[in-house]
């Protein structure tokens, strides 16, 4: 089959690098059109999957943008729409993996007539979106022959925006855990750091207000001196404010010596294998969470904000912890815990990993996407 895949992102966040493991098995006969470039068309290279850019700039639709800007933004990509039209006559079916990439994919199946395919990383509520952005979602996905909802909790808020219940599929993201089998030795990352000997926390995220990075310095203040964090990620979509608050926090906390700031990494597999706990901290709703099946394949203990998809991934004693979005006294306690009961702690991770890696396993996903694709086709040629 062969697939026009749109995304409107040149980096890589969580739905980006979900794409790649999607795309993958269609490397012969895909097109992956871009709508801005950066490290993630690169990353698409890497795995020998075709990609090209298409837009001659980044298009501009801001979360919390009118529908007049949204109209006005949608004259600004008439070039783009055009060259996507004229690409999308050469494919079987259209996917759009973002909400941008859906407004005009959904354009080019009306004038193609080609199957439109939405894969919906996000929860569509009013924490994360404007009522405009929100309605324009769900009447676009709505003409889509198949919406694919990354968690229960993205699809039951696709249905509360109004979606139709006929045409939407929960699939969570895959993963291969060979990929995260590491060898690495903890140790020596951890005096590759300079964080021998310390308990230590991870939080590998893009660096933006709801992801709640200041939840976990706040949380610190309220543990011992040899409790450290790393934090692993960027601000991806122009959060510097949010950075400056948080180096201000730190200073202001005193946790000069207890907080690393390492930015965006491609190694995220061997920074986990270092971790003592990794912490999930969103203040919203988050649509899955990659990050918390990542360390749950690499047999770390994970503590997570209890609200969308995490609820999905981890139950509370059994693989990891739950505590509520925003109370940092409540993530202290869940790091002393974790720390004051090693061998409770590493059966907990244990049993997450085996869980995770069935559950989520790439195959497997894989396969349930390529069934519900064939089904599209199948309706598409009927
Ligand atoms: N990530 C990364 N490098 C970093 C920080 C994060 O590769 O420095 C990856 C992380 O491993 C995960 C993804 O970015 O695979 C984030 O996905 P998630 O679903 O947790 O959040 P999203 O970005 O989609 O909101």
């Amino acid at each position: 089959m062969k697939i026009l895949f749109l995304d409107q992102s040149g980096k890589p966040g969580g739905a980006e690098l979900c794409l790649i493991d999607i795309a993958k098995p269609y490397q012969d006969s895909c097109l992956v059109g871009l709508f801005a470039d950066g490290p993630f068309k690169d990353l698409l290279e890497q795995q020998y999957i075709p990609v090209q850019v298409l837009a001659a700039q980044p298009i501009q639709v801001r979360k919390e943008s009118s529908l007049v800007q949204g109209l006005s933004s949608l004259g600004q990509i008439g070039p783009l729409i055009a060259r996507v039209v004229q690409i999308a006559r050469e494919y079987d079916l259209i996917y759009a993996n973002t909400q941008k990439a859906l407004v005009v994919g959904a354009l080019a199946s009306f004038f193609t007539r080609r199957p439109l395919v939405y894969h919906l990383h996000d929860i569509l509520c009013d924490q994360h979106f404007s009522g405009t952005n929100r309605r324009l979602a769900v009447t676009l996905a709505n003409r889509a022959s198949l919406v694919i909802a990354n968690s229960k909790a993205s699809q039951a808020a696709f249905l509360e925006a109004g979606g139709r219940s006929d045409i939407v599929d929960v699939v969570y993201n895959g993963f291969e855990p060979a990929v995260y089998q590491h060898q690495f030795d903890p140790i020596k990352i951890k005096q590759q750091l300079g964080l021998d000997g310390q308990f230590l926390v991870g939080h590998f995220s893009r660096l933006s207000p709801w992801k709640g990075q200041h939840i976990l310095l706040e949380a610190l203040a309220h543990c011992p001196k040899d409790v450290t964090a790393i934090l692993v990620g960027d601000a991806l979509f122009g959060e510097q404010d949010y950075v400056q608050q948080l180096h201000e926090q730190v200073a202001l906390l005193g946790l000069e010596e207890q907080v690393q700031f390492l930015g965006f990494r491609s190694d995220v597999v061997s920074l986990m294998a270092a971790c003592d706990l990794v912490a999930h901290t969103s203040t919203a709703a988050e649509p899955f969470g990659r990050v918390i099946v990542e360390a749950m394949l690499c047999g770390r203990p994970v503590v997570a904000a209890q609200a969308g998809g995490a609820v999905e991934l981890v139950e509370t004693g059994k693989t990891g912890w739950l505590v509520p979005p925003g109370d940092a006294l409540q993530l202290a306690a869940a790091i002393a815990n974790c720390r004051q009961q090693p061998e409770l702690t590493k059966s907990i991770a244990h049993q997450a990993q085996i869980e995770a890696s069935q559950r989520f396993h790439l195959s497997t996903i894989n396969q349930q996407i390529a069934q519900l694709l064939s089904r599209v086709r199948l309706q598409h040629q009927s």
